[in-house]
């Protein structure tokens, strides 16, 4: 799977693939990914990428026609890549939206900066839009990171040990449960007692519950889902 960043600031981005599971990944031929300035498309002569904002209003935008050309110029060498703006004005990116994009082999995650896309561009180039939360961030870096590195997990052969996504948080309708390693007492907690026993039926019987607890207390909203029945679509 390959992604394209496409940022002002790729320095920010590079790092992030230097080292543990996504450098490990690239090294397996599993990921790829480019940056794409869309400074060097600027015909400006100090390749000035933004501008004041038509009809007046606080802050630069991103003008069109360098982010354009950078965007035609990857479509050029790939066309079906599929390409994502990030912005706080979208839907909330989510586990589900991962596993769906994980089946992708070419993504490129526009990242904006000042106070975002001049509109039509989105309306020309994106195939979806996504916010990771509400709040606003000074760029789209960290965002489009979010998305690379949770669809990236996603890709087979990624994660050394495949059955760590079974259970996870947000792949079902429960938060995961709680998780302990040795020692079974640290600073006067206990792990609970029956973890430690091997009964598996008497151990998934209380993680369960657990999870239900967790769940309750800090995602009422996915609690009350649960409750209702609900199961996230695979
Ligand atoms: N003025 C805009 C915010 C611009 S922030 C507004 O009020 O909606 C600059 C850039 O950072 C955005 O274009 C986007 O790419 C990125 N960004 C900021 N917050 C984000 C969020 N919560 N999710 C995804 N991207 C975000």
């Amino acid at each position: 799977m390959h992604f394209s960043f496409v940022t002002l600031f790729p320095h920010l981005i590079e790092p992030y693939f230097s080292d543990s599971i996504l450098q490990r990944a690239i090294k397996s031929d599993l990921l790829s990914f480019d940056c794409v300035n869309p400074r060097a498309f600027s015909a400006n002569r100090f390749q000035k990428v933004d501008d004041y904002q038509v009809g007046g209003g606080a802050g630069l935008v991103l003008e069109p026609l360098a982010l354009s050309s950078a965007l035609d110029s990857i479509r050029a060498q790939n066309p079906k890549t599929h390409i994502i703006f990030v912005t706080p004005c979208a839907k909330l990116f989510t586990q589900n939206d991962a596993r769906r994009l994980s089946k992708k082999s070419y993504i490129t995650l526009v990242c904006g900066r000042y106070e975002g896309f001049d509109e039509r561009l989105i309306e020309l180039y994106a195939d979806e839009v996504f916010s990771i939360g509400d709040f606003i961030l000074t760029g789209g870096e960290l965002a489009a990171l979010c998305l690379c590195d949770s669809i990236s997990r996603q890709v087979e052969g990624v994660l050394g040990n495949a059955e760590s996504l079974k259970g996870e948080s947000y792949e079902n309708a429960l938060l995961e449960a709680p998780n302990f390693v040795k020692p079974h007492i640290f600073k006067n907690l206990a792990i609970p007692s029956e973890y430690s026993k091997g009964n598996h039926a008497k151990i998934c019987d209380l993680k369960l519950k657990a999870a239900e607890a967790k769940t309750r207390f800090h995602r009422l909203d996915l609690y009350v889902r649960y409750k209702q029945g609900f199961k996230n679509e695979k």
